[in-house]
């Protein structure tokens, strides 16, 4: 089959990058052939090795640019290009917002099938560094040492590290703090391959507005050796520190953080704010990583909502009560539906926390608790939904196309899958009337988006 293909693996060849991949990779093409090339920019020319053949399409490797692009940047930090996922630190910061906004336009058309939908340049960082209010690292054994720090990509491999480019300070001390006091402990390191050991991850969260640490330590068996030891230490060398967590997960899985919490020490939460409301924020909740930026991000949704106080809105994957908190400070009632109990423990805490009484939570799917609120004869006037990267299911699009909301307002983690959750409504008699990206994840191919739709009348 290869033989009619234009190149052949190993071949080195002269191409010129037209494109970027989604996940950040250049394309270039040869009579037609695409190929991807990890650290290729559009624009830019290049000697590569072809190293895989494809029927649909190849695989290079970057030998020498040629001619560089002017968003081509020096790599801060070898090994988080690599392994820490800033996979496009070697693109400017306003060659990234452009490649986000050109993405975000791109699946808008290809897979939603939508033209001339008004996207909007993306809202960027001032100091895209140093943003994650959170990292959860994984634990391994080197030279029978504890190690902890990133998986290299598509191996099981960990590379030993203090520092990343893109989590705050805060977070990266308590991360390196926590493994110090478990080397000198002699805690042991879960091991993947037999299933042994104790120590899986480390987990920090950090509150920016309140200064409160969170830390989590996730281990394979049900007790935590040195308990009282590891508290001690730990609660000495992080100030910050106001809440120690242990978590048990005890299965063969890749799935971080198991069911079961305890509290080792202080609270079962940290607080934060996002503009004026109060949030606590429990270990197994979600909660976005890129506080400066969520506040952006929650503001548009606010002004796409259009609330004037009459009325009612629901908030589909809510996870602690975020959005549906900040939008019931200006609409009559909010309903917020999410699937993970702790988070709507936190969500129902969060609203006493704020005095808000406009807002109830339930947990469940949203695909089948907002049909139940339907049958109840709840009627939403705007429907907010801001599903994970797959997307929303299909039985709460064809849910909201009944219930018919005014107004939808998506927010979007994986624009491919609000490309193709946009056509569904589209199809259903809505229309997409604004996109604004926003970046919560600078340096990383991450893109957030929030839409607006209108029913046509
Ligand atoms: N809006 C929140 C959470 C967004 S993350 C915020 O900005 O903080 C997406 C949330 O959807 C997560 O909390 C996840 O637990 C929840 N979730 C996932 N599948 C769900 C489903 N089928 N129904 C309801 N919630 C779901």
């Amino acid at each position: 089959m290869s033989k009619t293909l234009p190149v052949q693996k190993n071949d080195y060849i002269d191409v010129e990058f037209e494109d970027l991949t989604h996940d950040g990779a250049g394309v270039a093409k040869v009579d037609g052939y695409p190929i991807f090339v990890q650290g290729g920019l559009p624009g830019e020319k290049a000697n590569i090795k072809i190293i895989k053949v494809n029927k649909g399409y190849g695989i290079g490797r970057l030998i020498q640019i040629k001619e560089q692009s002017h968003f081509r940047v020096e790599i801060a930090k070898e090994d988080s290009h690599k392994y820490g996922g800033c996979q496009i630190q070697h693109i400017s910061y306003e060659g990234q917002l452009k490649f986000k906004e050109n993405q975000v336009r791109q699946v808008l058309t290809r897979i939603g099938k939508l033209e001339d939908v008004n996207v909007h340049p993306v809202l960027g960082m001032e100091h895209p560094w140093q943003y994650r209010n959170k990292a959860q690292v994984p634990v391994g054994e080197k030279d029978g040492k504890l190690i902890s720090g990133f998986f290299k990509p598509r191996s099981h491999e960990i590379v030993d590290t203090n520092e990343s480019l893109i989590q705050l300070a805060e977070v990266d001390e308590a991360i390196q703090a926590v493994k110090e006091v478990c080397r000198e402990l002699g805690v042991k390191a879960y091991n993947e391959e037999t299933h042994k050991g104790d120590l899986r991850h480390i987990m920090a969260r950090y509150a920016k507005q309140t200064g409160e640490l969170m830390v989590v330590m996730i281990t394979r068996t049900a007790d935590l050796p040195s308990k009282n030891k590891l508290v001690e230490e730990i609660v000495s060398r992080l100030p910050k520190v106001k809440s120690i967590i242990h978590n048990i997960n005890s299965k063969r899985t890749n799935v971080i953080m198991g069911d079961k919490t305890k509290v080792l020490w202080g609270s079962e939460v940290i607080y934060d704010y996002i503009g004026d409301v109060k949030f606590a924020i429990s270990a197994l909740s979600f909660y976005q990583v890129n506080p400066d930026q969520t506040k952006v991000l929650y503001d548009k949704a606010l002004e796409y909502a259009e609330l004037n106080g009459d009325e009612t809105v629901m908030d589909a994957y809510c996870g602690i009560g975020t959005i549906s908190l900040f939008l019931a400070q200006k609409a009559k009632k909010v309903y917020g539906v999410e699937i993970v109990p702790e988070a709507i423990e936190d969500a129902k805490r969060n609203a006493e926390l704020n005095a808000i009484t406009n807002a109830e939570f339930a947990v469940g799917k949203a695909e089948e608790v907002i049909p139940k609120w339907y049958d109840q004869g709840i009627r939403a006037d705007v429907l907010v939904v801001d599903p994970p990267r797959k997307g929303c299911d299909e039985a709460l699009l064809h849910t909201i196309i009944e219930m018919k909301p005014n107004k939808v307002v998506y927010v979007s983690c994986n624009p491919a899958t609000l490309a193709r959750d946009l056509r569904i409504l589209e199809d259903g008699g809505y229309k997409t009337v604004e996109v604004q990206p926003v970046d919560m994840f600078p340096q990383t191919t991450h893109c957030e988006a929030v839409a607006k739709l209108v029913l046509n009348s």
